[in-house]
C-alpha cells in the first residue's frame, strides 16, 4: 500500500540530491580538465585525439551544467525517475574522456603520469562517490568507467609497482562499491521514516480537523437545539403565569390551557424527533422486513397528506404499481412521510410525484418523491441533512419545522440498506430518490392496510399496576389511567409491586419505570414481577417500561428480554396507544404477531408505537 508513495519520495529526494551538487561538479570538472591538459602540456601523445578527447570532456561538462539549469528551472518537465535517468547519462557523458584519456599517459614518454593522472581520477571517483552514491544508477554508471580502464591498464603494463596500483584501485573500486550499497539502505530508511512522519502529521492534521468540525456541528446542533426547546419552555412559562390572574375569565382559562397543550405538543413532537435521530444514531432501531405491496403503503401513506396537499391546492400523485417489495413497511413509511411533508411545505403551486422505478435494475428499484416545489440550490445539497439546518429560517420559526426531517430520513434509508439521493435545482422542484429490494408476491402475509382488529382495544375495566418511585408521575399517571376506567395500583418498588400481586391483584399491564430506588433498575423489577404473575397463573398480563435513558446496551439487554419500551416523555396519546396495542396482541396470542417494528413480544423501543406515535401494523 506505502511502496509506491515511498519510491516517489526515495526518487524526488534522489533528484534533489543528484542535482545539489551539480554546479560544485562543474567547476571540479574544469578544474580537472585544467590539471590533466597541465600534466599532459609537456607532452602531449596523439595531439589530435588528444584536443578532441578533451573538448569532448569540456563540453559534456557545459551539456551537465545545462540540464542542471532545466531542471531548476522546469523540475515537474519530466517524472522524478527521468530526471535520475537523465542524470546518470550526463554521467555517463562527462567520465568517459576523464576515464578512457589515461591511455594518453600510457602512450608518454613520462613514467610518472599514469600514477598522476589514476590520482586525479581516484578524485573523481571519491567525488561521485559523495554526490552520486545514493543512486544505483548514477553511481553504477559513473565508477567503472572513470576506474575500470586505469585498473585494466595498470594491470597490463605486467610490472610489480603497477601491478600492486591495479590491485589498490581494484580494491578501492570494491570497497566504494559496498560502501555505496550501504549509503543507499541508509538513505532509502531516512526518507522512509520522513514520509511516516509527512503522513502521521497528515492524519494527525485530517483528524484534527474532522474533530473541529464535529465540535462545530455538535455547537450549531446544541445551539439549534436549545433555541427550539427553549421557545415553546418560554412560551408554557408565560402562559403558566398567566392562570394566576384572579381577573382572567373562564374563556380565557381555557384558552392559556389550550396554548400550553399546544406548546407542550410542539415539544413533545420535537423531543421525539431528537429521541428518534438519537436511537437511529445509537443503533437501537431494529429492521424488520417483511414482503408487501408497494401500493398498500402508498396509499397509506398519500391518504395521510392528501388533505395537506388539497389545502394547498397541489394536486398529490400517486404513481400506480404492482411492485411487492422486501422491506421494513414501518421505517419506509417514516421515510416517504417525511419526504411527503416536506413537499407539501415547499411547494406553492404544481403537483407532488411519489412513485417507483425499476430505472434498469432487474431486483428492486427506486421509490422517487418529486415536487415542482421552491428547490434547493447546489450548495446546500449536503448541509440540508445536518441535524437543525434548514434553508431559509434562520429566525427558527418552529411553524417551518426544526431541520430534523431529512437528516432522520437519510439515516432511516441508511438503515434499510440504501443512499438517499436528491436531485434539485432553486425554482425546478426536488426529486428524492432510495433503492428497495424486490419481494416475493407468494410471501405476502397480510395487507398492510388491514384494519385491526377491535379485539380488546379499550381501556375501559382494565387493572393496571404501575410501579415507579417518584410520588408525582406516579399520582399522575394514576389519575390519567384511571381517567380512562382502569383501575390502578400504583406502587413505588418491586417489593410492594409483589406483595399486591401476592394479596390478589391481577393486572392486565405492568407499567414501570426504569430507574427505581434502592439501585434496583425497572427491567430487573418487571422480572421478578413477570415471575410471580407466571406462578399466579396471569399470562395474559403484558408489561411496558418507561426511560429516559439512551444508552444502547441498556435498551438491547430490554429487547433481549422481550420488554418493550417507551421513551420520556410520554404522552398520554402515545401511552394510550402503545397499552392498546399490547392488550390487542395479547389477546391475539403471540404467534401470530407478523413482526412489524418494536413488536409487543419485545424489541428494543421501540418501534414506532413508542417512536412517533403510531401503531405498528400487523
Ligand atoms: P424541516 O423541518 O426544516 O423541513 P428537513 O430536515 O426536513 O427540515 O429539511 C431541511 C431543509 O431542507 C428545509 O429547511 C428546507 O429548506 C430544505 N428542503 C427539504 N425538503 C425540501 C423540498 N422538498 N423542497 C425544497 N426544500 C426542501
Amino acid at each position: 500500500m506505502r511502496a509506491d508513495p515511498i519510491q516517489r519520495a526515495v526518487d524526488e529526494d534522489l533528484v534533489r540530491v543528484l542535482y545539489a551538487q551539480d554546479p560544485i561538479a562543474f567547476c571540479t570538472h574544469w578544474f580537472s580538465i585544467a590539471v590533466l591538459v597541465a600534466i599532459y602540456w609537456g607532452d602531449i601523445p596523439a595531439p589530435h585525439l588528444f584536443v578532441a578527447c578533451f573538448t569532448f570532456y569540456a563540453a559534456a561538462n557545459c551539456a551537465g551544467l545545462g540540464l542542471w539549469m532545466f531542471h531548476r528551472r522546469w523540475p515537474q518537465a519530466v517524472a522524478p525517475r527521468d530526471w535520475i535517468n537523465l542524470h546518470a547519462l550526463r554521467g555517463v557523458l562527462l567520465y568517459l574522456a576523464p576515464g578512457a584519456s589515461i591511455w594518453f599517459a600510457f602512450h608518454s614518454s613520462h613514467t610518472d603520469l599514469p600514477v598522476l593522472h589514476t590520482v586525479m581520477l581516484v578524485t573523481l571517483a571519491a567525488g561521485v562517490f559523495m554526490s552520486n552514491g545514493f543512486d544505483v544508477i548514477n553511481f553504477a554508471t559513473a565508477i567503472p568507467i572513470l576506474l575500470l580502464p586505469s585498473i585494466i591498464l595498470h594491470l597490463s603494463a605486467h610490472t610489480f609497482d603497477r601491478t600492486i596500483l591495479a590491485i589498490v584501485l581494484a580494491f578501492f573500486f570494491c570497497a566504494i562499491n559496498v560502501y555505496s550499497a550501504s549509503y543507499r539502505r541508509l538513505f532509502r530508511k531516512v526518507v522512509e521514516a520522513r514520509v511516516d512522519q509527512q503522513y502521521l502529521a497528515e492524519s494527525l492534521a485530517a483528524q484534527k480537523l474532522v474533530a473541529e468540525e464535529a465540535s462545530l456541528a455538535k455547537t450549531r446542533f446544541f445551539a439549534a437545539a436549545s433555541h427550539d426547546l427553549r421557545q415553546p419552555l418560554h412560551a408554557i412559562g408565560l402562559l403558566a403565569a398567566s392562570l394566576n390572574d384572579p381577573l382572567a375569565t373562564p374563556s380565557q382559562h381555557a384558552q392559556t390551557a389550550d396554548h400550553i397543550a399546544r406548546n407542550v405538543e410542539a415539544l413533545n413532537q420535537l423531543f421525539n424527533q431528537v429521541l428518534d435521530l438519537a436511537r437511529l444514531e445509537s443503533g437501537v432501531t431494529q429492521v424488520i422486513r417483511m414482503h408487501f405491496r408497494l401500493s398498500e403503503l402508498f396509499e397509506r401513506v398519500g391518504n395521510q397528506y392528501r388533505p395537506q396537499a388539497a389545502a394547498r391546492g397541489l394536486a398529490l400523485r400517486i404513481a400506480p404499481t404492482t411492485a411487492v417489495i422486501y422491506d421494513d413497511p414501518v421505517l419506509l413509511e417514516r421515510v416517504l412521510s417525511n419526504l411527503l411533508s416536506n413537499a407539501v411545505r415547499y411547494t406553492e403551486d404544481g403537483a407532488i410525484w411519489m412513485g417507483f422505478r425499476r430505472s434498469g435494475r432487474r431486483d428492486g428499484g427506486f421509490i422517487e418523491v418529486r415536487d415542482s416545489g421552491i428547490g434547493i440550490p447546489e450548495r446546500e445539497h449536503g448541509r440540508i441533512f445536518e441535524e437543525f439546518y434548514q434553508v431559509a429560517n434562520p429566525q427558527r420559526d418552529a411553524r417551518q419545522g426544526h431541520g430534523l426531517g431529512l437528516p432522520t430520513v437519510r439515516r432511516l434509508v441508511l438503515l434499510l440498506g440504501g443512499d438517499l439521493t436528491l436531485r434539485s435545482a432553486p425554482g425546478r422542484g426536488s426529486t428524492f430518490r432510495f433503492p428497495v429490494q424486490a419481494g416475493d408476491p407468494g410471501r405476502i402475509v397480510a395487507s398492510l392496510n388491514d384494519a385491526p382488529v377491535p379485539e380488546i382495544s379499550s381501556t375501559r375495566g382494565r387493572r393496571v399496576l404501575c410501579i415507579d418511585d417518584d410520588p408525582s408521575i406516579l399520582q399522575g399517571l394514576s389519575s390519567l389511567l384511571g381517567r380512562w376506567g382502569c383501575v390502578v395500583q400504583g406502587v413505588h418498588d418491586e417489593a410492594q409491586a409483589l406483595r399486591a400481586i401476592a394479596d390478589g391483584f391481577a393486572p392486565d399491564a405492568v407499567l414501570c419505570d426504569y430507574q427505581l430506588a434502592n439501585h434496583r433498575t425497572g427491567a430487573e423489577a418487571l422480572q421478578a414481577v413477570r415471575a410471580a404473575l407466571l406462578r399466579h397463573g396471569h399470562t395474559q398480563t403484558v408489561t411496558l417500561l418507561i426511560t429516559g435513558d439512551m444508552a444502547s446496551s441498556e435498551l438491547e439487554a430490554l429487547a433481549a428480554q422481550g420488554i418493550p419500551v417507551l421513551h420520556k416523555p410520554v404522552t398520554a396519546a402515545r401511552l394510550r396507544r402503545t397499552l392498546e396495542m399490547l392488550w390487542q396482541r395479547a389477546g391475539r396470542g403471540a404467534g401470530q404477531d407478523t413482526g412489524a417494528s418494536g413488536g409487543a413480544g419485545g424489541g428494543a423501543d421501540s418501534g414506532e408505537a413508542a417512536a412517533c406515535d403510531t401503531l405498528p401494523h400487523s
